[in-house]
């Protein structure tokens, strides 16, 4: 009998998509740059497109709550942003809703699910994945470090994105009386 993969055996649709990807990076990257946020904007153009083909109106990606923290740390220590990735996104130029449902299932929990439905695990096969030099790979270290040190530290970080005080950050656009507020508190304090 031939072989039929998980997802036939359960009858759900798929499509593999094959793309060039790896040779325009190839003709676009300096040798020292790093590939990943290239790469990313190059599989969302090829995924929208695809949506647009089957006529999807929404797009799910796997991102789970692993991702949202390494990507908030990562936008934090190297990009000087507060932000992690929209749970549901509708952008502007684009037909679809991009929404991310694993945001509350952490990556340990998806691959056990994963495993106990006998769903294949597919491993990535870009040589750049895994690179310990990466910066995404160091804040993972990270991660893995502090919560054997403090077990709940990643819920903790997962809730704080829900849990923003905007008045005690520094970004004006998110009170904008804030720029006004130092010189009035200097007043009522002055003898
Ligand atoms: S690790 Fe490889 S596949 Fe993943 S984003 Fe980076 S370049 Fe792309």
């Amino acid at each position: 009998m031939a072989y039929r993969t998980p997802l036939e055996v359960r009858g759900w649709e798929y499509r593999i998509e094959h793309t060039g990807i790896g040779g325009v990076m190839d003709d676009l990257l300096e040798a020292d740059e790093t590939p990943c946020s290239l790469c990313a904007r190059l599989r969302r153009g090829v995924l929208y497109r695809v949506a647009d083909e089957v006529g999807a109106t929404k797009i799910a990606l796997g991102h789970h709550s692993d991702d949202f923290i390494e990507t908030l740390l990562l936008n934090l220590f190297f990009a000087g942003s507060l932000k992690a990735m929209p749970a549901r996104l509708v952008p502007d130029e684009a037909a679809q809703v991009v929404i991310r449902p694993l945001v509350f299932v952490n990556e340990a929990e998806t691959r056990s699910y994963a495993e106990s439905r006998d769903l294949p695990l597919v491993g990535c096969c870009c040589p750049v994945c895994g690179d310990l030099g990466l910066q995404r790979q160091r804040i993972k270290r990270l991660l893995a470090e502090l919560d054997r040190e403090h077990p709940g530290v990643k819920q903790s970080m997962l809730r704080a994105l829900g849990n923003v005080v905007p008045r005690h950050l520094l970004d004006t656009r998110l009170d904008p009386g804030a720029e006004l507020r130092p010189r009035a508190l200097a007043e009522a304090v002055a003898p």
